[in-house]
């Protein structure tokens, strides 16, 4: 498993900075402050690898981590700022579509979902275009700790018929909290199973 050295590689603002590597590739996305970096740490066992970033207007990135040199991580920038300006929202489209674009060594996409808000339509729009782009992409639950379990299967049992309309999801969500080490373990072996290693 990908237990070994997690190293930043670089962040890339434009289609010519993306990294041409043939390591398989998993890539994280979701609303800004849905948790990202909190999972993206978790799941590498390393603190702060991610750089959060709060901040509506920042340069936009993909931030790639290479695990062990086995996976790379693409940390897509968060999305659905509330005062996001148009333009802005347009260089991610930009730059998101531009990385998925011919992204053969991309696995899977995890759509992150913070699991007291459920799916916005910001993160349907993000859904379709991968259905459109036919990159595979499961629904990863984040801060399940906020929430009851009766909350949670009633979140599950919405998202599983949603999901049941998009072509290109995972039908498995996956259930997390960062803080409280739920469900990390069963995501990094998933990951690992997806990548072989
Ligand atoms: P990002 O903007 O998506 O990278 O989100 P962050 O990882 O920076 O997290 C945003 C906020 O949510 C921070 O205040 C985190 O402490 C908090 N947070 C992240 N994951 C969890 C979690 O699993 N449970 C709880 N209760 N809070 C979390």
């Amino acid at each position: 498993m990908f237990a070994g050295e997690c190293t930043f590689m670089l962040g890339a603002a434009g289609l010519g900075q993306i990294p041409d590597t043939d390591l398989p590739e998993i890539a994280f996305a979701g609303r800004s402050n849905v948790g990202k970096s909190s999972l993206v740490n978790a799941l590498t066992g390393r603190k702060a690898v991610a750089r959060t970033s709060h901040t509506p207007g920042r340069t936009q990135q993909v931030n790639f981590f290479d695990l062990g040199a086995k996976l790379i991580i693409a940390d897509l920038p968060g999305y659905g700022f509330a005062k996001a300006p148009k333009d802005q929202v347009a260089k991610w489209t930009r730059l998101v579509n531009a990385y998925l674009k011919g992204r053969q060594q991309l696995r899977r996409v995890l759509v992150l979902i913070d699991a007291r808000h459920g799916i916005k339509d910001v993160d349907r729009g993000i859904m379709k275009m991968l259905d459109g782009a036919a990159v595979s992409y499961q629904v990863v639950l984040t801060k399940t700790d906020k929430i009851t379990a009766g909350q949670l299967e009633q979140l599950m049992a919405e998202i599983r018929i949603e999901l049941a309309g998009h072509v290109a999801a995972h039908p498995i969500i996956r259930c997390t909290s960062s803080a409280k080490k739920i469900g990390i373990e069963d995501l990094r072996a998933e990951l690992a199973r997806l990548v072989n290693c």
